[in-house]
């Protein structure tokens, strides 16, 4: 089944290649209508290329671009804060070769929660690559104008398709303990 937004002047597909279903409800709701307002209004198609992360891929795209060493200080630190969950999945994953994509560690990144959406523009068919284009900035305004934050806006990390429901970091919100037991109750459904 493809997930569609209906307009009085265009038929929209927000695509089939994200699980909307593993997307944060509320997010969803309202990241579908931001892509519709860019579509309709602006004419850019704006289309999800990702959606939920898993805590492994997460520890993948981490290991990768990092020193052995680097890795066991944090898998070290991780178990000294009673996290093994997330320690075993970083070592679980094993080697991993690539560039430096992320800097969040598994679980603390929106995109393992369902809370963070990435996505390519499109115009009249064609993908826009470069993040600088001003219809990323504008796709980035409307997500705002809808209370979410856009990744175009990050002052460290510029990340134009990123779009996310809240402003701040996980670590903001909980301890990493919390996330730890979170993510080992969610995905294995054994208590902490
Ligand atoms: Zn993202």
């Amino acid at each position: 089944m493809t997930d569609q937004i209906k307009t009085s002047s265009a038929s929209y597909i927000t695509d089939v290649r994200i699980n909307w279903d593993k997307i944060n409800p509320v997010f969803a709701n309202t990241m579908r209508q931001v892509l519709g307002v860019c579509f309709v209004k602006h004419n850019i198609n704006m289309i999800p290329t990702f959606g939920i992360r898993t805590l492994s891929d997460q520890a993948k795209l981490w290991r990768q671009s990092r020193s052995s060493l680097e890795i066991n200080q944090e898998i070290q630190k991780l178990k000294a804060s009673n996290c093994d969950y997330l320690a075993n999945i970083l070592i679980s994953v094993g080697p991993q070769n690539g560039p430096h994509v992320t800097n969040s560690l598994p679980g603390l990144s929106w995109h393992n929660w369902g809370e963070a959406i990435d996505c390519l523009a499109f115009v009249n068919n064609t993908p826009i690559m470069s993040g600088d284009a001003p219809e990323y900035a504008t796709y980035a305004q409307v997500a705002v104008d809808y209370g979410l934050t856009a990744g175009d806006l990050f002052k460290s990390f510029k990340d134009a398709g990123h779009v996310q429901l809240r402003k701040q970091e996980i670590l903001d919100l909980y301890t990493i303990k919390e996330v730890n037991d979170h993510f080992q109750v969610c995905e294995t459904g054994r208590e902490v």
